[in-house]
């Protein structure tokens, strides 16, 4: 067996078009669905990321606002800047990339976010309705990675889903929306003992580890669908996803790549939850609601 890929950058690049239409309504109700995006510090890793997000945005014709304040800030007036956002009508949606530099406390700073405006869904309430499986802005990488096992028609219902990571923005809400799409959820961690015994239980298993090619052909039961969320720089300094493409592809039914799998579809759920905050703002998100957000 040869795994499907999973085109992750192809299927990204569909729920963009769908977006950009829900932007094109929106625009003719004289409402621009807009994105701030607030970083700290001059880490030139976060800096490329940021921009690549305010781009996407404005390719659909969002509005997207990028804050670079200096690394001094103090977390008061970082909260204070926050909370100028949540009170500006222009802007749907708030991200503070992570990590801030200490010492300022990031939770302290995310709770600050107005939970509508949360479009990285890490506000406790957000994080809080997902649990309860309510209505919510849902984390941006673990959505994106739904929407991808959603769009190849894999079946999640009943099936063993195994987690590898139990972070709160990728391990822990995956685990989560596998467990509300039905499936018998795994949650593995540093201390899980016998790894590979676990995986390779897994009719689902989802790599968000941050080991650059961890997961092998060895740790993979054949036919798995096997979605590689880490992005990793080996030794060599090339880009590395947590699972070893080149001993799992020929065993799984469908894999996703690194680069061009989960990363742009995280990005896609970013410009979606934005839209979807605008739409509610506008009190319009019933009507526009489509089945892919
Ligand atoms: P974290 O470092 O926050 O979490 C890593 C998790 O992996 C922890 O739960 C840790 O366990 C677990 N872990 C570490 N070593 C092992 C091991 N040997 N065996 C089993 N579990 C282990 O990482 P993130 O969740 O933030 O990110 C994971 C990866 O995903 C990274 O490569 C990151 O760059 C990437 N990423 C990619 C995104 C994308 O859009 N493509 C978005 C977000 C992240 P413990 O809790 O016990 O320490």
């Amino acid at each position: 067996m040869t795994a499907r890929i999973i085109d992750g950058k192809a299927i990204a690049q569909a729920f963009r078009a769908e977006f950009a239409i829900r932007v094109g309504r929106l625009r003719e109700r004289g409402i621009v669905p807009g994105l701030a995006v607030v970083i700290v510090g001059d880490d030139p890793a976060s800096r490329v990321y940021v921009r690549n997000k305010a781009l996407a945005c404005e390719s659909i014709g969002m509005l997207s606002e990028v804050h670079a304040l200096p690394a001094e800030i103090s977390q008061p007036r970082l909260v204070d800047f926050v909370r100028t956002l949540n009170g500006n009508a222009a802007i749907h949606g708030i991200l503070v990339q992570l990590p801030l530099p200490k010492p300022i406390e990031s939770r302290a700073v995310i709770e600050a976010i107005a939970p509508e405006k949360d479009v990285d869904g890490f506000h406790y309430r957000n994080i809080g309705a997902l649990f309860a499986g309510e209505p919510a802005l849902y984390p941006c990488t673990p959505w994106g990675i739904m929407k991808l096992l959603e769009h190849e028609s894999i079946p999640i219902a009943g099936r063993h889903a195994v987690v590898v990571g139990r972070s709160a923005i990728v391990g822990k809400p995956m685990a989560l929306m596998l467990l509300a799409a039905d499936a018998t959820v795994t949650i593995c961690h540093s201390k899980t003992r016998d790894l590979p015994a676990v995986t390779r239980e897994a009719d689902i298993l989802i790599a968000a580890v941050g080991k650059a090619r961890m997961i092998t052909g060895a740790m993979v039961r054949p036919g798995a669908v096997v979605v590689d969320v880490g992005v990793n720089r080996d030794a060599d300094g090339r880009l590395a996803g947590d699972v070893d493409f080149d001993s799992v592809a020929p065993i799984a039914s469908h894999i996703t790549p690194v680069p061009g799998g989960v990363g742009p579809m995280t990005i896609a759920m970013l410009i979606g939850n934005t839209v979807k905050a605008a739409e509610r703002a506008a009190g319009i998100a019933a009507a526009m609601e489509t089945r892919i957000a």
